[in-house]
């Protein structure tokens, strides 16, 4: 067990050439979904119902690795953020919820699925969602925790949110 290496939160400390140093380590996964929105007030297209392959790149740290030399296993961070992910995000409408109108005519076709966030569905704004509220549940009871999300909307595309601070 390597234990924390400094107050960044972020580093471990790890022997290079038989000298301890610190080192900035984390793991990333990238996951895709579908998924409808549009932007309240936007001056262009994007005022529309539309949708995006997203991707979303969920990057994890934690205060140790295990006894196999892992902050967190790659099958456990798919299993949490994919079930998240399927459950929340994936082939839904998300909207802003003082998008009523889009909310509505979204309601009025059956069946439906729609996930209300609190701010314009950005890219930027989902992004800061997903570090802030949601890793924080998904992640609970693992040892880890996210403290980078990018988030693309298209393949030319992203938002990038990182946690500065504990
Ligand atoms: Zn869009």
């Amino acid at each position: 067990m390597v234990p924390w290496g400094a107050s960044s939160g972020r580093l471990l400390e790890h022997d290079f050439i038989g000298e301890s140093q610190l080192v900035d380590l984390s793991i990333m996964r990238r996951f895709t979904f579908c998924a409808g929105h549009r932007l309240v007030g936007h001056e262009g297209k994007c005022q529309n119902l539309h949708g995006h392959n997203y991707a979303i790149e969920v990057y994890v740290t934690g205060g140790e690795q295990d006894d196999i030399g892992r902050i967190l296993d790659f099958k456990l961070l798919k299993q949490r953020v994919n079930g998240w992910l399927n459950e929340h995000w994936d082939h839904t409408f998300i909207l802003w919820d003082k998008d009523t109108n889009g909310l509505d005519a979204i309601r009025a076709s059956q069946p439906h699925r729609i996930y209300e966030l609190s701010s314009n569905p950005t890219a930027e704004n989902m992004a800061i969602h997903f570090l802030d509220e949601i890793c924080p549940v998904i992640l609970d009871g693992t040892g880890a925790e996210a403290y980078k999300v990018r988030l693309w909307e298209s393949e030319e595309t992203c938002a990038e949110v990182t946690r500065t601070s504990e």
